[in-house]
């Protein structure tokens, strides 16, 4: 299983089977599953039906690991359109960003403390536009060797006059770092979307072992709720959400300091009985023509998707 989600994982970086799937009528045809659709519209009218099922919303333009200003700041417009709309249309939805679409290198590229300044100013002002429109803006944790920078950056627009609050980030269940990480940003107030962690990392990074990481996400998870700032749990694991429901009930927890969060997709049929049992739900919705890598990210968490999604292309 471990071998299966290296490989769709390593598969995610392949530039040949990208091109040939964000291009092709098959990509397209595969990818609905997980993908609201191509347009900032197809979104929106996903936002809107998912709200009328009592459900919040965080919008994902996809795309990452940009290689020029211009293009980040282009990623950064569609967003900032994105926060008019929510605004317009009376939407409860956030946006959630990936630093490496607004500039931020993986290290791999020249100047790596420009594309740092490039990003922390892109996000400040999405920051400011959420502020001021009533929104909010989650920083998406890519992989490990971004992590401290993308931590840093959240920490300095966090603090900057106006944007407490409005600004939010990502911790992964499966990096030994993340208690550390979680007290720090307890203390700083930030708030925080956990996960277990979608990336490839290596044994001196992060738990290696599914058990592992699901012991991380609880301990992180208890942390995160008996804070009196609101924080999300982002999983689809019934188990490990029953026993966050038992935790929260034991310590009087209100259900509505924190809020439970899944993909666009995934567990929708969970996602409807948390609502009716009075949790608070946010699912993340991604659109975009450059969907290839989070589609193999998603096939990576659960292989059987190949098969399921190969009975639906040949019934349909
Ligand atoms: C809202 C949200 C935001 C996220 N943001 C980030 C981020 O910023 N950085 C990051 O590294 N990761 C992110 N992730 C991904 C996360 O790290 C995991 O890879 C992903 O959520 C799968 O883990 P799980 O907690 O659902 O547990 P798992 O143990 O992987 O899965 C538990 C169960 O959930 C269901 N399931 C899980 N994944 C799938 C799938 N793809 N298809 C169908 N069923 C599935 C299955 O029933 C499975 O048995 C995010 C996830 C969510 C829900």
């Amino acid at each position: 299983m471990q071998l299966l989600r290296s490989a769709f994982i390593s598969l995610s970086h392949n530039r040949s089977l990208r091109r040939f799937f964000e291009h092709s009528a098959l990509g397209t045809r595969l990818n609905a599953r997980f993908v609201a659709g191509m347009k900032p519209e197809d979104a929106l009218r996903v936002a809107e039906a998912v709200n009328r099922q009592g459900i919040s919303v965080t919008l994902d333009s996809l795309g990452e690991s940009v290689t020029t200003s211009t293009e980040a700041h282009r990623a950064a417009d569609v967003y900032h359109s994105l926060l008019d709309s929510i605004a317009e249309r009376g939407l409860d939805a956030n946006i959630s960003v990936k630093l490496t679409q607004m500039g931020l290198s993986s290290g791999l590229q020249n100047e790596p403390g420009q594309s740092a300044e490039l990003a922390e100013s892109i996000t400040a002002s999405l920051a400011e536009h959420a502020r001021s429109s009533g929104s909010f803006v989650r920083i998406d944790m890519e992989d490990s060797r971004l992590t401290q920078t993308t931590l840093d950056i959240v920490r300095r627009v966090h603090a900057r006059a106006g944007l407490r609050g409005a600004v939010g980030v990502v911790i992964q269940a499966y990096l030994y770092r993340s208690q550390a990480d979680v007290e720090q940003l307890l203390a700083d107030g930030i708030r925080v979307r956990l996960c277990k962690g979608a990336y490839n990392e290596t044994p001196d990074a992060a738990f290696p072992r599914k058990p592992e990481v699901d012991a991380n996400f609880i301990r992180l998870a208890k942390m995160l709720i008996e804070s009196p700032i609101h924080h999300a749990l982002a999983t689809h694991d019934e188990a490990i959400i029953d026993k966050i429901k038992v935790f929260a009930a034991e310590g009087a927890i209100n259900p509505g300091n924190f809020e439970f969060q899944m993909l666009y997709g995934i567990r929708r049929d969970l996602q409807r009985k948390l609502v009716s049992e009075g949790y608070k739900v946010r699912v993340y919705v991604p659109f975009g023509t450059q969907w290839y890598p989070y589609f193999m990210r998603r096939l990576a968490e659960r292989p059987a998707n190949v098969i399921f999604m190969a009975r639906n292309f040949f019934r349909s």
